[in-house]
């Protein structure tokens, strides 16, 4: 991939990044795309579970439907998170326009970054389908047009390419 002169700022989730911001105490760290996009991306590290004050390690949590709406709850506890990570999601994701974010590298399954991905779960069992986590949602709908991808979407060297020309081309119009 041809280098270019200025890195474009993309969002990462922080356990892609390297840090040890899972529930379990872990990273996820993603060397390829870490090392592929590095001359092309200035990494901006996010962890929404990590910055409303879930602390590590924590509760996994789960999306969970509850009379038509979708919740964040911790899966043993049932602790609400919805209200917090919803307000969080909103703030980071304007802090996100403000800095000119071209795009978005997201941890897929993950209740909080999948981008349709994530199970939804009822009373009983399994609501059909998957969505989007709580914080991928907000960012989503606050820019709907930003290049997106969960780290499963660029493990192909095409993937990763027409992900470069996607955030490109966002970055010219922002
Ligand atoms: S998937 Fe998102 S919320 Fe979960 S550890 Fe990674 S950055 Fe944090």
């Amino acid at each position: 991939m041809k280098r270019s002169e200025e890195r474009i700022p993309v969002a990462i989730s922080s356990c892609l990044g390297g840090l040890a911001v899972r529930y379990d105490g872990k990273d996820k760290k993603d060397d390829a795309i870490l090392s592929e996009f590095a001359p092309f991306f200035r990494w901006i590290s996010v962890c929404p579970e990590v910055e409303i004050g879930m602390g590590i390690p924590r509760e996994p949590i789960q999306l969970v439907q509850i009379e038509g709406e979708v919740r964040l709850r911790g899966v043993e506890s049932e602790h609400d998170w919805t209200d917090r990570m919803t307000a969080y999601a909103e703030a980071r994701a304007a802090w996100l326009v403000k800095i000119g974010v071209a795009g978005y590298v997201l941890k897929s399954r993950s209740p909080s970054c999948g981008v349709q991905t994530v199970p939804l779960y009822g009373a009983a069992e399994r609501v059909p389908g998957m969505r989007d986590g709580l914080f991928a949602a907000a960012v989503r709908s606050k820019l709907p047009d930003l290049p997106v991808r969960e780290e499963t979407g660029l493990e192909t060297r095409a993937g990763r390419l027409a992900f470069l020309e996607e955030v490109r081309e966002y970055a010219a119009q922002v």
